[in-house]
């Protein structure tokens, strides 16, 4: 052994060494590099992850996850992953191949593992974040693929998985009773494409929308003539324009129908930093608080 290495194997000896800063940060692990499929899911990693997470989202805020084509940036950036968090039930239908493309072998957690999805026309809604108590089950399977993946951060990960869970059960219970004030025969509204079908289960509420469950297959003039008919003969307080897609379509079927526009929800992107609906407990607020405004009897 040199001179040089036994001088630093006895630096390493010294019990008082270990406490210095570069001695705790050398023996902490680095961020865990979590890529999130879209906006939604990579606000919960970074949630629930804090400090032991480094987040990125492949589909950004107001970006449409349903229609989404992968750069070679995007490519990059899931290769040099360690952890890649999707949401499943057919959302994301471009997410395999890019895995396969980028030769990624690290785990894939799928966000909404465990839940029974709603069904529309035998395909699976994959609309699930839009329930709280479902996004609950999204949290829990985000917190044990990251504490799998950086056991040394499990206790404090799993607190404030604990406490952003508190959060969106106390969220749910301040919606319900927000929502209950709306008259039963108010509950009909109508949105672009059908991405509140888990809202409107868990808030009894009726929503219609003039595209299907993805936003890929635009509306015909013969749906929109349909939904123009339905809106004309029920009693619908307000259409809602999304923050993805173009508004346009609303606007029309609102004017021939005689409804007036809601306003926006938010359905599959957050929106923009340092905007309304920036993480995902504020979208969720945000959609309740514009249709509660949109539906309260006058
Ligand atoms: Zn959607």
């Amino acid at each position: 052994m040199n001179t040089r290495r036994q001088t630093l194997a006895a630096l390493l000896a010294l019990p008082g060494l270990l406490s210095l800063p570069w001695a705790a940060r050398a023996q902490s692990a680095a961020p865990l590099r979590v890529v999130a499929s879209f906006s939604v899911l990579a606000d919960m990693a970074k949630e629930v992850g804090g400090p032991a997470v480094d987040v990125t989202a492949l589909v950004g805020a107001d970006a449409d996850a349903h229609v989404f084509t992968p750069s070679p940036v995007h490519a990059q950036r899931l290769a040099q992953a360690e952890l890649v968090v999707v949401n499943g039930l057919g959302f994301e239908g471009w997410i395999e191949r890019l895995i396969r493309a980028t030769g990624y072998r690290g785990p894939v957690v799928v966000a909404s593992q465990g839940i029974v999805p709603r069904m529309v026309a035998g395909q699976p809604d994959p609309h699930a974040w839009q329930s709280l108590v479902h996004a609950q089950r999204y949290v829990e399977n985000i917190r044990a693929a990251v504490v799998l993946a950086r056991p040394a951060a499990a206790p404090a990960v799993n607190a404030r998985a604990a406490a952003y869970t508190r959060r969106l059960a106390d969220l749910d219970a301040s919606i319900r009773s927000r929502l209950a004030a709306v008259p039963a025969q108010d509950r009909v509204v109508v949105t672009t494409h059908a991405a509140f079908g888990y809202l409107a289960d868990a808030y009894g509420l009726d929503f219609r929308a003039a595209q299907g469950l993805t936003s890929a297959s635009q509306a015909s003039a013969a749906d929109v003539a349909r939904l123009v008919r339905q809106l004309r003969s029920q009693r619908v307080r307000a259409l809602f324009v999304e923050n993805l897609g173009d508004p346009r379509m609303m606007m029309r079927i609102a004017q021939e129908a005689g409804a007036r526009l809601g306003g926006t929800l938010y359905s599959d992107a957050l929106s923009a930093p340092g905007t309304a609906a920036d993480t995902y407990l504020k979208l969720m607020a945000h959609n309740a608080e514009t249709l509660v405004a949109a539906l309260k009897p006058v």
